[in-house]
């Protein structure tokens, strides 16, 4: 387990001097960057009997071993995802997947955590996304971090820095881990077998793992179709495309409609885009007719349901609500 090689440098400063690793790290950076990667690196180490003279975990012992099979007694994950199976065990079946750290799963970890001394070792705790720790949850893990027990390294990750409780950064040493700069991105997107990564590196807002992920063929299938729907402008037929995008989540449709609308909103002020190169051309012939202050609260309406993609009352209506918005921003002009 290794980090990405454009988070080198912060992993040698990192262990320029392990006997003063603080108990607590909070690694922050753009989404899609591999602060994910890093942190399990990170890990790793402090876990593995054996760390290799070049500072990484060995990958060969027995916990090296059980982290690799996500079977480690001193390691724990504490995510909204993880908590999935507790609430489909649970008394409340009808709950929904939470986007939330809840303060169950703090209680949880900390009663775990306590049991186990396995290995007489490190204890090693994963708080990723940190800004989804609600606040029960947060004050209940800020106990734990202000009175923290002898060798535990709690690893915080987190794309949106100002969405973490201030008292919780507050007792965390902050790392922060840089993206990649555009060849870096560019020859390690080749390497997993990308054939033209300068596109997608742009709808990705130049984060590698999130350009890999909209590689992806169904994934594209779906986007492209959006695409060419968006470039009809005021002739697209908002509810069937509504229609056909049944299956895509809310908040990818969200995300692309949203990048969309930042373009034509980019073309109009400065003569460009930056998601969606490849369309320059037919977003310079739609911004003609477009109404800017329509546009503007489109943009609005958008980010108002990305926040809220992760439990929306009724996807197809919002989905439809954003796309009948979008038909709708030609009108004005005409
Ligand atoms: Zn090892």
């Amino acid at each position: 387990m290794r980090n990405y090689v454009w988070h080198d440098s912060v992993w040698q400063q990192l262990w320029q001097q392990p006997e003063r690793l603080p108990h607590a790290l909070l690694l922050h950076g753009p989404e899609g960057t591999g602060k994910r990667q890093f942190a399990r690196a990170v890990a790793a180490r402090v876990l593995c009997q054996t760390p290799s003279a070049d500072g990484y975990a060995c990958g060969h012992c027995a916990s090296c071993h059980w982290l690799e099979q996500d079977a480690h007694p001193d390691f724990f994950l504490l995510s909204p995802d993880s908590g999935e199976e507790a609430e489909a065990e649970g008394d409340k079946p009808q709950k929904r997947k939470s986007a939330w750290i809840t303060v169950e799963q703090v209680r949880n970890l900390v009663e775990l955590t306590a049991l186990s001394k396995h290995q007489g070792g490190w204890r090693v705790v994963i708080v990723e996304p940190a800004e989804q720790l609600n606040l029960n949850a947060a004050n209940a893990l800020l106990k734990t971090l202000e009175e923290p027990s002898e060798r535990t390294l709690f690893l915080l990750v987190s794309s949106r820095l100002n969405r973490v409780m201030p008292t919780i950064r507050s007792r965390c040493l902050k790392l922060a881990l840089p993206a990649p700069d555009l060849s870096q991105a560019e020859s390690w997107l080749r390497e997993q077998g990308v054939a033209q990564p300068a596109a997608l590196l742009h709808e990705a807002g130049g984060a590698p793992l999130l350009a890999l992920d909209l590689a992806e063929p169904a994934y594209r299938e779906q986007a492209d179709w959006l695409l060419r729907s968006l470039v009809q402008g005021p002739a697209m037929d908002a509810l069937l495309v509504a229609e056909k995008l049944q299956d895509m989540p809310i908040a990818t449709c969200v995300d692309i409609v949203q990048k969309w609308l930042f373009d034509l909103l980019q073309t109009r002020l400065v003569k460009a885009g930056c998601f969606y190169p490849d369309y320059a051309n037919n977003l310079q012939a739609l911004v003609k007719s477009v109404n800017l202050n329509k546009l503007t609260a489109l943009l609005e309406t958008a980010q108002r349901i990305r926040r809220s993609a992760y439990h929306p009352l009724n996807a197809r209506l919002v989905q439809e609500e954003l796309l009948l918005g979008y038909q709708a921003l030609f009108q004005g002009n005409r």
